[in-house]
């Protein structure tokens, strides 16, 4: 145990890394507007450097928010005099993010020499997973490709894995890791791409959609911040491009598409969590997508994964008003989280982005939905508020098995349905 803390210690004062020792995460619940009000006052005290992991936007969900140390008296006192509820969700941080980087480095002992000896059930490291797809396109060549759609701000190449069959298919889009904190996402979007090869001419259903539609799979969407995450500051959301004018890095990658750019859920403070960009699409990581998107001109399905709160979303996200295809959507996302509870009883809320978690706007799927890709989904996976964005790595499998079951319930709906 003590040579274990020594190397943590000696880990932590080579890399330089920020620690989070007494942080704690507060789930915070709001009876009324007044008090998501207050909340927002809150949000807006910079010296309190609170970390919002969700946004104070109406009462329907609770607001959590990770608080330093120096500000949790502060921060209690503030909630207690307005007589404002709330929960400690996660009581030390710091010990959380110890146990995940312990838990990794019993993978790291070992170098995978093929994908069937990766191991799934632990996080890796970007040079990691980039390994893994490249071991990935070598062992199944006539399958699999990898095409570079461009480059990150800071010249990491953006990898995308294309699952073919055949010449002249139209496409299916699935991107895990936008929002680089959210480990399980890049986490379950390798175990897919395995899955994707293991099932194909074995499983009926998957094997018919590869027979016709072509897979693109973005794993690390922002391996910048996914990088800055493991090598950093494990709580990083953004880009890292620099922003001129401000000490704070980085654009919220997922407020910076073309359709609702600006408009409300999304913030023009560069040190805001959810910074929109100084225009639309000035992220690399999304011109890249975008660009991509445009020359393909044939994808029909278009997902994109997030963390946290066990939901399936769908456009818009920065209107109320409903898309036109909000039936047929509405009826499929309740299909695939059927689906996937079906697997561990795991239980996902459903609807249009606005409606079932807040006002979002620039976001990746309403654009996609603007570019007449119809089944254009966002999920939120696992969990709603045990640990969050740190969700331990026991959970990546039973993760990655119940939401394959929704994307393989929206693909073949995709193929059965096609436009
Ligand atoms: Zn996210």
């Amino acid at each position: 145990m003590r040579g274990i803390l020594l190397l943590t210690t000696v880990f932590v004062a080579v890399f330089g890394r920020e620690t989070f020792v007494g942080h704690q995460v507060l789930r915070v619940t709001a009876k009324n507007d007044a008090e998501i009000d207050l909340l927002k006052e809150l949000s807006q005290l910079e010296h309190l450097q609170l970390d919002f992991w969700r946004e104070p936007i109406d009462e329907s969900l609770p607001v959590d928010v990770r608080v330093p140390f120096h500000s949790l008296q502060p921060v209690r006192s503030f909630l207690a005099y307005n007589e404002i509820h709330y929960d400690i969700m996660i009581e030390d941080l710091q010990a959380l993010l110890d146990e995940e980087q312990q838990e990794m480095m019993r993978s790291h002992a070992v170098l995978p020499r093929t994908t069937d000896d990766y191991d799934y059930t632990n996080y890796h490291t970007l040079d990691e997973i980039n390994s893994f797809i490249d071991m990935l396109v070598q062992e199944n060549p006539k399958l699999i490709s990898k095409i570079v759609i461009g480059q990150s701000y800071e010249g990491r190449p953006l990898n995308v894995l294309k699952f073919s069959t055949g010449a002249g298919h139209p496409g299916i889009w699935i991107d895990t890791g936008i929002h680089s904190r959210e480990w399980i996402t890049q986490a379950s979007g390798t175990w897919f791409a395995k899955k994707i090869v293991n099932d194909y001419g074995r499983d009926a259903a998957l094997t018919d959609i590869l027979n016709k539609y072509d897979i693109f799979m973005e794993i690390v969407v922002n391996p910048d911040g996914y990088a800055y995450t493991h090598t950093s500051n494990r709580m990083w959301r953004k880009t890292r491009k620099p922003n001129p004018d401000s000490t704070c890095v980085g654009v919220d990658p997922n407020r910076n598409w073309g359709t609702g750019f600006g408009g409300g859920g999304s913030s023009s403070d560069p040190c805001s969590e959810t910074y929109r960009g100084p225009y639309v699409n000035s992220e690399s990581e999304v011109k890249a997508i975008v660009d991509f998107v445009k020359s393909h001109g044939k994808l029909k399905a278009f997902v994109s994964i997030h963390s946290y709160s066990q939901m399936l979303l769908y456009p818009y996200g920065d209107t109320s008003t409903p898309c036109k295809d909000h039936v047929e959507l509405d009826e499929l996302a309740k299909k695939a989280v059927a689906d996937l509870k079906s697997f561990y009883g795991t239980a996902y809320t459903y609807g249009s982005t606005f409606n079932t978690i807040y006002q979002a706007s620039g976001i990746t799927t309403d654009w996609a939905y603007d570019q007449g890709i119809k089944y254009s989904y966002t999920f939120e996976l696992r969990d709603i508020g045990d640990y969050g964005f740190l969700l331990p790595a026991n959970q990546i499998i039973p993760t990655a098995q119940e939401t394959w079951l929704a994307l393989l319930t929206i693909m073949d709906h995709t193929k059965n349905n096609p436009y």
